[in-house]
């Protein structure tokens, strides 16, 4: 008994030996976030595991695209996306490996996560934003904008700034809207949308705040970190603009706001499977939920982690009611909502 497990301590230190002697443990993260707090929360990782991030920066297309054109020899360990469309679009591409982990199961809610398969969940959610209303105070009456159905009535005709209609942001809003709705409600929602827009949609959301600061609109759509970045903003125009205007979020006598997520998968070619689990179940701490969440000015995911934000509190006095629809569904409505956006005419 005693001669086995010496027998076994030492096996464990050749190995541990031999791993410190191998070549440097290395992960390729392709990441559509570009957070300066991102960067602590890597170089923890690799405090901790000695696996280092080599990181590869694009957008969400731009992301999908090279994966596609890499095929087999890709590179990408892991993979960040900043979008429920855009992480159904990798998921039906078949780009992401399947992921079956304790770890993840426990701390993300089955909500925020890829509809699981024998072999796992594609992806994970690690940080929400909420899609909100922002109005000019002195044009626009609170309870005429504190839903989204009102977004498409009449009585708001020519006073609408949103950016383009079929940017994932929008796809993800538009197929909540379409689970909560049905589609038929939906479609005839989105043409009086389109109708009720003060302009051709363009630029981001931060632009169509900043549209109705300047007068050419009166109500806006945008995620919530970019309101806390002008929040906590020192520009003297900034302040000025987050003085005119208000921010609801919507639908909270109804099904809740509409929130969308940042989430995480593992490259369906990647070479080291394992240590790209190893990384999304280090997404999942509280520690690194704190980086990845409060570093943009998201909420978390994962259960029991609370962060304490002052331009998050500030926007929702607290707390929210936020929609309880599986991502996954909104990820999927994606493309029947793309097709009613062409025909209603939304760009
Ligand atoms: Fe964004």
């Amino acid at each position: 008994m005693i001669r086995s497990s010496v027998v076994i301590a030492g096996l464990l230190l050749a190995a541990a030996t031999g791993a410190a002697s191998a070549q440097e443990q290395v992960l390729n993260l392709y990441s559509a976030r570009h957070y300066s707090t991102d960067e602590a929360l890597y170089t923890n990782f690799t405090k901790a595991t000695g696996i280092r991030i080599n990181r590869v920066d694009s957008d969400d297309a731009g992301i999908l695209a090279r994966l596609k054109a890499e095929g087999a020899a890709s590179p990408a360990d892991v993979i960040l996306l900043v979008d429920a469309a855009r992480l159904y679009k990798g998921e039906v591409d078949g780009l992401f490996r399947p992921v079956k982990s304790k770890v993840l199961e426990d701390a993300i809610p089955a909500q925020y996560r890829g509809p699981a398969g024998a072999e796992g969940s594609p992806w994970f959610g690690f940080s929400t934003r909420a899609r909100v209303v922002v109005y000019d105070k002195l044009k626009v009456k609170r309870e005429d904008v504190d839903t989204y159905e009102e977004l498409g009535d009449a009585k708001h005709k020519g006073k609408i700034c949103i950016r383009s209609g079929s940017h994932p942001y929008n796809l993800s809003l538009f197929g909540s809207v379409m689970q909560h709705m049905g589609e038929q409600k939906t479609e005839q929602w989105l043409k009086g949308f389109v109708a009720n827009l003060a302009r051709d949609p363009k630029g981001g959301d931060t632009d169509q705040i900043k549209a109705v600061g300047a007068g050419e609109c009166q109500i806006a759509v945008s995620n919530t970190y970019y309101i806390a970045r002008l929040l906590r903003s020192n520009a003297p125009e900034d302040k000025a603009l987050m003085e005119k205007v208000g921010i609801v979020f919507p639908n909270q006598q109804s099904w809740g706001t509409h929130l969308n997520i940042a989430g995480g998968a593992v490259a369906k070619n990647s070479k080291n499977p394992a240590a790209a689990v190893k990384f999304l179940e280090y997404l999942a701490s509280a520690e690194a939920q704190n980086y990845f969440a409060n570093g943009n000015n998201e909420w978390p995911t994962a259960k029991g982690v609370a962060v304490s934000n002052p331009a998050l509190k500030a926007m929702t006095g607290g707390d929210f009611k936020a929609e309880t629809i599986p991502l996954a569904a909104v990820g999927a409505n994606s493309v029947k909502v793309q097709q009613m956006l062409d025909r209603v005419g939304f760009k």
